[in-house]
């Protein structure tokens, strides 16, 4: 029989792959129960559907091996860039990457949470988060609507960060980027993500199980709603003007809908630390850092942070409390770093000067004398 607590020594509010990574590690290291509390169910389309090698063997360790990868997603060889050149440049995994079917994914690892221990409650959100003499109180609303208490509260609710920011973290927002997706009929022979630059952004496509790619234009939103990519028809027209990515489409390819995804960087001033009454709290994943879709480390950062942040979380219950000003610069390092990456990318697409995305790119991008080379 399972046991229902009302309890628990974590709550975790967004059972996306941070969330559910970080419950593995937690109840791994024998920290538990362990509540995951996620808005929404593991079937709508999201995006980010590319994952590099480096992710693999953070997976095995989570529960989630090659075997079971090989079940529902696609292998990824390798990343085909247009970028900075119409010469395509290609980087090819050692070992292969993944095609993400996403609804899939997030429920696979919210399946290995769930086989460790923790308790998943979807169509739950958490509403509200106060803590009181020494233990947080939390409202649930949704399906299993209730309150319960916990120990610890994590925000792993994605770029909103919406618990975080109830603590008084501020988010930074650093580039303003929309990414215009639709998932349309394509050849999926092409077992790499292709990247193309145009002069007003760049496009994405990464082929999908089932016939499927997932096709996205990420510009600025003012550029967006300048070309009025929202609308089907101009998106579309946009996309037979790329080079490399209009021969993987199939002839019936045009989209019905374009959903429109948030995908600028931004990062928490503050990714950990107590509440008034001195309970702990930290954000991970996307929560606490967002990456521009270009880096493609979105997942893989969330993987390999969640480690970091049951560290935290362990030092935490041990009394060793600078573990979360630790976790604090160490997220901050890593994202410091990511930024740096970030502006060399974008620094070797100089085809478009005059163009107002790319200016818009450049002028925030500080000149860099000497770039190591684009790894594409
Ligand atoms: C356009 C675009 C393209 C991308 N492409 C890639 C890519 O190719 N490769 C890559 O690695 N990354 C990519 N990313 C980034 C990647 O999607 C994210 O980094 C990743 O999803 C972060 O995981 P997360 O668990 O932190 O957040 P999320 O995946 O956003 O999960 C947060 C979860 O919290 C839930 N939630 C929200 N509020 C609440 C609440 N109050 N209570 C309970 N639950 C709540 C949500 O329903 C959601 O399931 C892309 C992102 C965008 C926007």
């Amino acid at each position: 029989m399972t046991m229902v607590h009302t309890h628990y020594k974590v709550v975790i509010a967004g059972g996306g792959p941070a969330g559910a990574a970080l419950a593995i590690h937690l109840l791994q290291a024998g920290i538990g129960p362990v509540l995951i509390a996620e808005a929404e169910e593991y079937t709508a389309r999201r995006a980010g559907e590319s994952i590099p090698s480096a992710a693999t063997p953070l997976l095995a360790k989570l529960g989630i091996p090659v075997a079971d990868m090989l079940t529902h997603h696609h292998p990824s060889q390798g990343i085909q860039a247009c970028w900075g050149s119409d010469t395509p440049a290609h980087r090819t995994y050692t070992t292969p990457g993944w095609h993400l079917s996403r609804p899939a994914f997030d429920s696979q690892l919210a399946r290995a949470a769930g086989k460790q221990g923790a308790t998943l409650l979807q169509n739950t959100r958490v509403f509200g988060a106060k803590s009181e003499m020494g233990v947080w109180q939390l409202c649930l609303h949704g399906e299993h609507a209730r309150i319960c208490t916990a120990d610890f509260v994590v925000d792993a609710t994605g770029r909103k960060a919406y618990l975080a920011e109830a603590q008084g973290a501020t988010r930074r927002v650093d580039h303003h980027l929309l990414g215009y997706y639709a998932w349309l009929p394509a050849d999926t022979q092409s077992p790499v993500t292709l990247i193309e630059a145009v002069e007003n952004g760049w496009w994405y496509m990464a082929a999908l199980p089932g016939q499927k790619a997932a096709v996205a234009f990420m510009t600025h939103p003012e550029t967006g709603r300048r070309l009025e990519v929202q609308k089907p028809e101009d998106w579309y027209d946009l996309l037979l003007q790329t080079t490399t990515i209009k021969k993987h489409l199939l002839s019936h390819s045009r989209p019905e809908k374009i959903s429109v995804h948030a995908a600028h960087s931004q990062e928490l001033d503050k990714k950990a630390g107590f509440s008034d009454s001195l309970n702990g709290w930290l954000a991970c994943g996307d929560a606490a850092s967002a990456y521009d879709p270009l880096s493609g480390q979105g997942i893989t950062k969330a993987l390999e942070t969640s480690a970091w942040a049951c560290h935290a979380i362990r030092d935490y219950f041990s009394g060793r409390y600078e573990g979360l000003e630790t976790y604090n610069y160490l997220l901050k390092g890593t994202y410091r770093n990511y930024h740096t990456l970030r502006r060399q990318y974008y620094r070797e697409e100089g085809r478009w000067p005059h163009a107002d995305f790319w200016q818009q790119v450049h002028e925030y991008t500080p000149s860099i004398s000497h770039l190591t080379p684009l790894t594409l």
